[in-house]
């Protein structure tokens, strides 16, 4: 069958491998001339890449890795030091770590959190750890049903103080979804925190060897068009045309640069764009219908990514770190993470700021002197001191509109691959599976579309398919 994809992300183009797979010929229509959506990234002219976002990988990522490796690139993810490291506010220029043995989950992971004294008083450790018993012994379905909760309420009704959410789980919240522990869903953090404690490897972070654009998105590209599909740039979706019976006839194509609009035909049709875009351009007659209705409940959040090339090396640590900065979330030194940024003599900071929504609007410089003013307190010597190192050049990148928000009661307006409408599919993280906003959500959501078009239209059942790491049967929620 021909399957046309609006949108190259890495949930159109997962959907696309996967398709190619079970011997189905998709046809990727990316608006913009960049691969990736939210993982895109772009050469300045000094040749020094710059990206959408900065990017972590997990251990928990088990439908990346599985792609990867069908994809004969997984030694492109450079595995770090299994530790969580995080800034000292009220100890400037000092980090405190999360040092997880190699010893079986989820004794791993507590022996970390036992061993870290910095940043948990010990009644702080007991009380979060009968919290967290229910998500441990009755699974993502309690994981589900914390929705309704902030993490913060979740917290509190654990009688967990006020330290801990301060201390630790804001840079979790910001990490995970770019917002603040009182506005985001318990779910998210709980997600996360289980799977860290039932996957020995789960919280060891990877970082891709270069940018997602070449290292990871353009070998999915070179897979599918080698197997008769196609990837094509530069092909906005204007329009989902109808049938008279509400069923997809073709997209309508917008021509760039003064050439005329085109028709897109195909067997099957899907929609692997962000849910703004699609809600946006969404034909009058389906706005009448439940499952389209709800996506009025999700809406992409903003957040900004920052890019600092400084005349010295400020850090020798290779990993991510937590800034718990009122301004900054997560953030690192590029030139020792990733091996095609490598430079042993300057510092590359990648910083993600977040919460951006009042920051979003302002002006790139303005941006850039607030950063610098936190980045005094996270490197006082280097920066603050009588000799700060000089920066030589930066770049900002804003995403008004990025992962849905994570707030309370948004999984039940997260809808499943499979449409109402029989020739029309939805892949994005955004969409229903246990990943939530994040790569491996990607992947697994255009894995799961994948999956539902050759389920209903079977060419072929390749070997990739019968492998699909699917969410355990447990996890109501998920299609
Ligand atoms: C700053 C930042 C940091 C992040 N950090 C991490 C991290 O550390 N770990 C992690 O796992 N995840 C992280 N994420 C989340 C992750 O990047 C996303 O969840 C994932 O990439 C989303 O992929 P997607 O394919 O669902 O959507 P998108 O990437 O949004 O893809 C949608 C695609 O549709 C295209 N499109 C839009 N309109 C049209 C149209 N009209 N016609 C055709 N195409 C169209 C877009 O250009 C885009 O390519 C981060 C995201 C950001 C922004």
């Amino acid at each position: 069958m021909r399957v046309a994809i609006a949108g190259a992300g890495l949930a159109g183009l997962a959907c696309a491998k996967y398709l190619t797979d079970a011997g189905h010929t998709p046809i990727v229509l990316e608006s913009r001339d960049v691969l990736g959506g939210l993982v895109a990234a772009w050469k300045d002219k000094d040749g020094d890449w710059y990206e959408t976002g900065l990017h972590a990988f997990f251990g928990a990522y088990p439908n990346m890795l599985q792609m990867l490796k069908e994809l004969g690139i997984e030694d492109r993810l450079q595995w770090k030091e299994h530790t969580l490291i995080f800034n000292q506010p009220e100890k400037p220029g000092t980090l405190s770590r999360f040092d997880v043995p190699d010893i079986p989950a989820p004794f791993n992971v507590i022996a970390s959190i036992l061993r870290n004294n910095d940043m948990l008083t010990w009644e702080q450790k007991i009380r979060f750890a009968i919290g967290l018993f229910p998500a441990v012994v009755r699974g993502q379905k309690y994981v589900e049903q914390m929705d309704k909760y902030s993490f913060l309420e979740w917290l509190s009704r654990h009688g967990v103080g006020e330290r801990v959410s301060s201390d630790v789980f804001i840079a979790a919240c910001k990490a995970l979804t770019f917002i603040n522990p009182e506005e985001v869903s318990a779910t998210i953090l709980l997600t996360a925190l289980n799977r860290f404690l039932q996957e020995r490897y789960g919280s060891k972070i990877a970082f891709l060897d270069g940018s997602p654009t070449e290292r990871l998105c353009q070998p999915i590209v070179d897979y599918v068009t080698q197997r008769g599909g196609e990837v094509r740039l530069n092909a906005p979706l204007k329009e989902i045309v109808l049938n008279d019976d509400g069923s997809v006839k073709h997209f309508a194509i917008r021509g760039l640069n003064g050439a005329p609009d085109y028709i897109e035909t195909a067997d099957l049709f899907v929609s692997a764009m962000s849910v703004d875009v699609l809600k946006a351009i969404l034909p009058t007659s389906w706005k009448k219908i439940e499952y389209f209705q709800k996506l009025d409940g999700l809406e992409g959040v903003p957040v900004i990514n920052l890019h600092l090339w400084f005349d010295r090396k400020l850090t020798d640590i290779d990993q991510l770190l937590f800034s718990r900065s009122p301004l900054l979330s997560v953030y690192a030194d590029m030139s020792n993470t990733c091996r095609e940024y490598a430079n042993p003599d300057r510092s590359m900071l990648e910083l993600v700021l977040a919460p951006a929504k009042d920051w979003i609007d302002k002006s790139d410089e303005e941006i850039i002197k607030a950063t610098i003013a936190e980045l005094k307190k996270l490197f006082p010597e280097d920066l603050g001191g009588e000799n700060p190192a000089t920066l030589l050049k930066y770049h900002v990148v804003k995403t008004p509109k990025s992962v849905y928000k994570a707030t309370p009661g948004r999984q039940e307006y997260r809808p499943a691959q499979v449409s109402p409408i029989g020739n029309f599919y939805l892949s994005g993280s955004y969409t229903m599976q246990r990943y939530l906003g994040s790569m491996e959500g990607a992947v697994l959501s255009g894995k799961l579309t994948a999956q539902a078009i050759a389920e209903a239209h079977s060419a072929f059942q390749s070997s990739s398919m019968q492998t699909l790491t699917r969410p355990p049967a447990t996890n109501a929620a998920t299609a």
